[in-house]
């Protein structure tokens, strides 16, 4: 088996184990979340190449950093929050994700969201938003044209 190449089956990859999203056990910030470690450079300021799978009406945490993300769906469609706004994501659709900028994924109710997510070897730790910062309520958060008909974690306005 080469070492440069890993092919992908069924949005699987051989001999790459699947990872929890987040260590904390019942942690309700996410839903439906999976990790592989696609890729990792062997130096601090080398690149970091993560895959992610979302459940069907699943969700990752709502959170922002100081390092930046390039997400990269490669399968299904869902949506992502970015800052304020909400937009569908689709396969190959590239979303940057400014330092600092709150951002979440979300997957279609009626399908999965993989996509890829290059980071830095070495980065800081996400900041989750204080209770104060989110509004709890079932909100159509710029639902009307994205038929978003889920409860949504949004910031305050
Ligand atoms: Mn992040």
């Amino acid at each position: 088996m080469s070492n440069f190449i890993k092919k992908l089956q069924d949005f699987d990859w051989a001999s790459i184990e699947t990872l929890k999203y987040k260590d904390e056990d019942g942690n309700p910030s996410f839903k439906g979340v999976s990790r592989k470690k696609l890729f990792c450079e062997g130096s601090p300021a080398g690149i970091e190449v993560r895959y992610f799978e979302v459940e069907p009406g699943g969700h990752t945490t709502l959170e922002k950093h100081e390092h930046t993300h390039v997400v990269i769906p490669i399968r299904g469609k869902g949506f992502a929050l970015v800052d304020k706004e909400v937009f569908e994501i689709n396969c190959n659709d590239v979303i940057y994700v400014p330092t600092w900028n709150w951002h979440q994924f979300r997957a279609a109710e009626d399908d999965y969201l993989g996509f890829l997510c290059m980071v830095t070897v070495e980065r800081d730790r996400p900041t989750l938003p204080t209770q104060s910062e989110i509004d709890r309520k079932s909100t159509r958060l710029n639902s009307s044209h994205l038929g978003i008909s889920y409860a949504v974690f949004c910031l305050k306005k």
